[in-house]
């Protein structure tokens, strides 16, 4: 039975407007009431709550519009189409490894659906230490229940596979709590792909559900066109000054779209903000633009099983441990979770090449991953990264790893062992360049503590990016007010990851969704009043 593909047949039947830009031959100049640049989840919600309150709306993606016909579970197609630069992006020393989105509905049509509201922890903290106001627990937790209704979250209720169930298993025997991801799915078949784009339209991402929305509303959307500049005069943002790319999403074609409207939201994520804000010379008289860009930094621990795992299949993330997250005694905290190990995803993640990556991908059915993710920002010696521009005009984010964060990388190593073995692995390697599976806890526990905590030996990742236009009421720290107005443009709104003072100390989507939907809807009562 072939799949519907919603996205499409809606498009047709409701005759929305969009507008794929590498068509386009000539100039164009377009207006709106509002113009929103990015489509993922602070763009998506944006965008639905500013139609439905009747304003023009226009959505600017510089990705490609890819639906559930073209998700078919091939990993080499689907990074090149949907991931920032092909799933190649790093920072800028090649250290660590940058997953992030690109296409219509941004990273959520990637991402692996764990849906947390923002810890209270993290909160209290925005107002204690960024004077960010209006986001105390009992402020978000209305905005946080609306969008887990509008997009389905509830706690996944199927068993877990066997890598999940392997933590689970590790943290019972070690006593440490844990408990069950809620997921943004509906009827969802448990394939796993969800890195892949889901071909089932499961997932409740904005591609599903906010962009439709959008359009209906009669909104306007254009794709493979990327916001080059943004011109500000006398206070203003005038106008988003784009390029159409290309076919293969990357080139630009020659012809420029110019956009105007009276009220810009920019939306295109951590990294890609600050670095369109950047390459727009606006206005930045403290040099707050790019700093503090968070990533979670992750490191990961493979452990070989007696039985197959397949971590490939079932739904990717579905238990979790904060054991480790918020009574740290000065430690850096992190977050317990599974990442899916499809093949190529797998040998992202195991970081090797040649004979040893070979040997260690043979291996793939019988290995269980789990991985830390760090919570940066909350301490002075991780302020996170800041973003600059390369030769070519492109946002490029240096992040320094301290001694602090070595500490917490070499911690996380520790415990992930210690999970993996009493969960009845075989042998486990912390993954470094420099490491091997061993075969006890002690003899794993001496060789991490004897690893050099180098920068490309110990293997890093990232696919959670935040930061880099933060929030707050004092313009010499942020960027952006606690309303995501921009503190140098009157007409400018930031709304999205790229907002938040620190990383969030938990999967990010449904924090940028209640963020998202508290400040557009502050925007739109905003411009109706006039
Ligand atoms: C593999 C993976 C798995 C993940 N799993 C989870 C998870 O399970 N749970 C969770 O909470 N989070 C997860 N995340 C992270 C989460 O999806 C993101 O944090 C979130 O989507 C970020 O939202 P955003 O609005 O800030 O940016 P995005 O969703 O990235 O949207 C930004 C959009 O703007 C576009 N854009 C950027 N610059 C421009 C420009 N100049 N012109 C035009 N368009 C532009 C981009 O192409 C992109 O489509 C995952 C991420 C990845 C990569």
């Amino acid at each position: 039975m072939a799949i519907p593909d919603i996205f499409k047949q809606r498009a047709q039947s409701e005759n929305w407007d969009i507008t794929d830009a590498a068509k386009l031959q000539t100039q164009q100049t377009i207006e709106a009431d509002v113009i929103i640049i990015g489509t993922g989840a602070g763009g998506g919600v944006s965008a639905e709550v500013l139609s439905q309150a009747g304003l023009k709306v226009v959505m600017i993606e510089e990705g490609g519009l890819f639906t559930s016909d073209n998700f078919n579970m091939d990993e080499l197609q689907a990074y090149g189409d949907l991931y920032q630069e092909g799933a190649g992006r790093t920072t800028k020393d090649g250290a660590i490894s940058i997953f992030q989105g690109r296409a219509v509905g941004g990273t959520t049509v990637v991402n692996w659906t764990s849906s947390f509201r923002t810890p209270n922890h993290t909160l209290n903290h925005w107002q204690q230490h960024h004077g960010v106001a209006g986001f105390s627990p009992e402020d978000m937790a209305p905005y946080f229940e609306q969008m887990e209704t509008r997009l389905n979250v509830a706690k996944w209720a199927m068993p877990p596979n066997a890598n999940n169930d392997t933590l689970k298993r590790g943290c019972e025997a070690n006593q440490w709590s844990w408990a069950v991801i809620p997921r943004n799915v509906a009827g969802c078949w448990d394939l796993g792909y969800c890195g892949t784009g889901c071909p089932t339209n499961a997932k409740q991402s904005m591609l599903v559900t906010t962009v439709p929305e959008a359009l209906k509303n009669g909104a306007k959307l254009f794709y493979r066109c990327s916001a080059d500049r943004i011109v500000f005069s006398d206070h203003k943002a005038e106008s988003v000054e784009c390029l159409a790319l290309a076919d293969d999403g990357k080139t630009p074609t020659g012809v420029r779209l110019s956009f105007k409207a009276p009220h810009i939201v920019l939306a295109g994520g951590a990294i890609n903000n600050p670095g369109l804000l950047l390459r727009s010379n606006a206005p930045d008289p403290h040099k707050r633009i790019g700093k503090r860009t968070t990533i979670h930094p992750v490191n990961a621990s493979l452990a070989k099983m007696g039985s197959a795992v397949n971590a490939f299949y079932g739904a990717p993330q579905s238990i979790y441990s904060d054991h480790f997250q918020w009574n740290t005694d000065g430690d850096m905290g992190f977050k317990l979770e599974v990442p899916p190990m499809q093949p190529a995803m797998g040998a992202q993640i195991v970081g090797f090449h040649g004979l040893k990556l070979t040997q260690t991908m043979e291996e793939l059915p019988n290995l269980q991953g789990t991985i830390a993710l760090l919570r940066d920002g909350f301490h002075e010696q991780s302020q996170g990264g800041t973003v600059e521009l390369d030769s070519g005009g492109k946002p490029i984010l240096d992040y320094p790893l301290t001694d602090y964060i070595w500490q917490g990388l070499r911690k996380a190593h520790h415990v992930m062992a210690e999970a993996q073995f009493a969960a009845g692995a075989n042998s486990v390697m912390p993954l470094h360049h420099d490491a091997t599976f061993y075969k006890s806890l002690s003899e794993c526990k001496t060789a991490i503590d004897s690893l050099p905590q180098e920068l490309h030996r110990q293997r890093l990742m990232t696919a959670h990016l935040m930061g880099g236009c933060i929030m707050g009421e004092d313009m010499r720290e942020s960027v952006i007010n606690s309303q995501g107005r921009f503190h140098h443009a009157d007409n400018l709104y930031v709304i999205d990851g790229s907002a938040f003072p620190t990383s969030i100390g938990a999967n990010p989507q449904l924090s940028i969704y209640g963020l998202a939907l508290k400040q557009s809807s502050q925007l739109a009562a905003k411009i109706k009043q006039g």
